[in-house]
């Protein structure tokens, strides 16, 4: 199984600063000694054409001179610095290419999964960034994935339907707003209710879940969300953020959910995409664990089920 990584560009952070920047090392020094069957590689660069398909010119431009206001880089949460834009490139580069991957538009054939190590920053309006975002990946891989697969199906009747099923804790509002009144993309977002962004944004579907939210009742939701999905929209590609801050020992996430609950959600995701066959790139969304190895931990369970999925499409 095929994944991109962008952690040799390390922003250069303040003395405490409060991002856990580490996690993306551990995560890919995990993967290397425990997973050797995940193939990890650079992450292309997002070029401006690409990332205009989900931003606007002018804050492109903005974040690649280091020109933004300073209360809209606050707001991101990173210092600008040449790095800040190249790692944000990547890491939107990073989803792409596992998307292309997954879709089989990369020679190769259809790879079914494919993943990105950092990503799914769902906080990225197209003129803004937030919340640790700069720009919105599952957006920017969505609009690409559609506008390939079109030129490779010159006869179809309607463009690539894309599913983004987010299950970050936090809204995926960016992204929301990214496609709000677009049909062709549908967004599902499972979040804990009372947590960031205070001002949310109408997915396509929403489900908010209260503080302290167990495993039991978070896998009926999920399991809820996904027949109503299915109802409503017929996904050709689906980009999963596996956010690891639903889990217990987060120090942002508010929810409790257990080791065996996140890795149910994931083996739900993964086998709800291969029972119908729908390609599927996996982002990691946030994760502050209170320890940093917990949020690793969670990760690599994420890797360890899409192995396993993998290895259905290849057999
Ligand atoms: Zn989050």
């Amino acid at each position: 199984m095929q994944a991109f990584y962008a952690t040799h560009f390390v922003l250069p952070l303040p003395p405490g600063h409060r991002f856990p920047m580490a996690k993306y090392q551990l995560l890919h020094d995990r993967l290397a000694h425990e997973l050797p069957a995940v193939r990890m590689d650079q992450a292309p660069i997002a070029n401006d054409g690409e990332l205009a398909l989900a931003h606007t010119p002018a804050y492109i431009e903005a974040i690649t001179q280091g020109t933004l206001a300073a209360p809209a880089q606050r707001e991101i949460g990173f210092p600008w610095s040449p790095q800040m834009a190249e790692r944000a490139r990547r890491s939107v580069g990073a989803t792409v290419a596992a998307a292309r991957l997954a879709l089989g538009l990369a020679a190769g054939g259809v790879a079914g999964i494919a993943a990105n190590l950092a990503g799914g920053t769902h906080h990225a309006y197209a003129d803004k960034g937030a919340g640790f975002c700069v720009f919105n990946d599952a957006a920017v891989a969505a609009k690409l994935m559609q506008a390939e697969w079109a030129r490779q199906h010159r006869q179809a009747r309607r463009p690539l339907q894309v599913a983004v099923i987010d299950l970050d804790v936090h809204q995926g509002n960016g992204t929301a707003s990214i496609f709000a009144g677009d049909d062709s993309v549908f967004t599902l977002s499972l979040h804990g209710q009372k947590n960031f962004p205070f001002r949310k944004e109408a997915s396509d579907l929403d489900v908010e879940l209260p503080d302290g939210c167990l495993d039991a009742p978070y896998l009926q939701a999920l399991e809820l969300a996904l027949d109503e999905l299915e109802r409503r929209f017929e996904p050709g590609l689906i980009l999963f953020l596996a956010g690891a801050d639903p889990f217990e020992g987060d120090r942002l996430g508010r929810l409790s959910l257990s080791y065996d609950g996140l890795e149910a959600r994931d083996r739900r995701v993964f086998d709800w995409a291969w029972q119908r066959r729908i390609p599927l790139a996996l982002a990691m969304a946030g994760g502050y664990g209170v320890n940093i190895d917990d949020t690793v931990q969670v990760q690599m369970n994420t890797y360890r089920v899409a192995l396993e999925y993998w290895r259905r499409w290849h057999l």
